[in-house]
């Protein structure tokens, strides 16, 4: 899950990282509001849950309260990456010596978390890392010790920046850690923090992203969750207890279990075809749950042909075959529907099919299946 700027930088508040003077307002009044109550130059700033807003124009600096407004102005109903900007945060303006990249991340090549500081911050640090890698220094967090003083101290003063900045910049990577840490975090990233003219710092950009599946033990968190920034498909599959992730192409998928859902995505790539989302339908499906699951996939845009793909064992391929059949009567849908369907109650379930009179064939193997749905979706 991610959040929000605003909420990141609350975070980090709270957990003792100096941060710039900000307040959120939804409209330019509330902007001029904001900035004179700041009452320096301020940087108004896109919030939404993508990163490259300095460089999409979601960023300005404003020398007051009326230009903060006319600022608010202009970014408010920006869309940026797809996200409309409802939102904006008026921040203090920092004057800026030196911007550096701070970031806690997941070190899938160790298989724990990594601690990742540049000297090259403010910028793309994926660029960074593609280009210049030697710009940047990493140290690996040993997954029981955690992150180590000293560690954070020669990260920081990797930076080549002055002695109590770097002292300060430990402390704050302590702080980060300790943040990442306790909230289950998959991301936490300043970029940039800032070393003022006068040697002393502060963050003024906060990102922080969560593990879904820890959520439950962080209630907190999960309330700073925006619905408006999340994918709608997944967000309506969710609340039928379907886990769904939306991929772009073609070809609806259908499945039982995470696997196997997993497996005809592959197999329907080598044929050449593109898988339009994951959809798995879980265990232990009713009709009920077959039909809420045709009726999501159903509205991914630019769809050819859905691929049903059931292997019955908790699972009844009779509980399939009549939450199918419901399905299309009810929703009549105008693309083909490709179905291999096999194990517990096989029998049952290809007899509800054919006495259904919907003229629905199926496959006897999943690569059969695969390749009909490829040809049918035009690859
Ligand atoms: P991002 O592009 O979405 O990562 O947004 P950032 O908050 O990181 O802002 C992008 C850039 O805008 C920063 O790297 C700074 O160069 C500039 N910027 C943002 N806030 C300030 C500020 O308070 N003072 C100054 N001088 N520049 C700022
Ligand atoms: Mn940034």
């Amino acid at each position: 899950m991610k959040i929000h700027e605003y909420q990141a930088r609350r975070l980090f508040e709270e957990a003792g990282i100096p941060v710039a003077r900000a307040e959120t307002a939804k409209t330019p009044a509330e902007a001029e509001a904001a900035a004179a109550r700041i009452g320096t130059a301020v940087a108004v700033k896109a919030q939404v849950h993508v990163g490259g807003r300095g460089k999409a124009g979601g960023v300005k600096l404003a020398g007051g309260p009326k230009e903060a407004a006319a600022a608010a102005e202009k970014i408010l109903g920006m869309t940026i990456k797809g996200s409309v900007v409802r939102q904006v945060l008026v921040m203090e303006k920092v004057n800026i010596a030196r911007e550096v990249y701070l970031g806690l991340v997941f070190d899938r090549d160790r298989r724990g978390h990594g601690l990742i500081v540049s000297a090259a911050g403010g910028v793309d640090i994926e660029e960074v890392a593609a280009k210049t890698p030697e710009k940047i220094h990493r140290e690996f967090i040993h997954p029981l010790a955690g992150l180590s003083g000293f560690q954070a101290r020669k990260a920081a003063f990797s930076l080549g920046i002055p002695k109590p900045a770097a002292l300060e910049t430990a402390k704050t990577l302590m702080a980060l850690y300790g943040l990442f840490q306790k909230t289950d975090a998959t991301l936490a990233e300043i970029n940039p923090y800032v070393i003022r003219p006068d040697g002393t710092t502060v963050a003024i950009d906060a990102k922080m992203n969560f593990d879904d599946n820890a959520l439950f033990r962080h209630r907190a968190i999960e309330s700073l969750r925006d619905m408006q920034e999340e994918e709608p498909l997944e967000i309506e599959a969710k609340s039928a207890d379907l886990a769904y992730v939306h991929l772009g192409g073609d070809i609806g998928i259908i499945g039982n279990g995470a696997g196997l859902v997993m497996t005809t995505l592959d197999v329907v790539t080598a044929c050449g075809g593109k898988p339009a989302n994951f959809l798995d339908i879980g265990g232990s499906s009713s009709p009920e749950k077959v039909r809420r699951a045709l009726e999501i996939v159903l509205k991914e845009k630019g769809l050819k042909v859905i691929f049903l793909n059931v292997f019955g064992g908790i699972t009844r391929c009779d509980d399939v075959a009549t939450g199918l059949v419901q399905a299309i009567r009810s929703l009549a849908p105008k693309i083909p529907i490709v179905i291999r369907m096999t194990g517990t109650n096989v029998e049952l379930g290809m007899n509800i099919l054919k006495e259904s009179g919907l003229n629905l064939k199926t496959h006897p193997t999943m690569q059969a299946a695969a390749a009909e749905a490829a040809r049918l979706s035009g690859t």
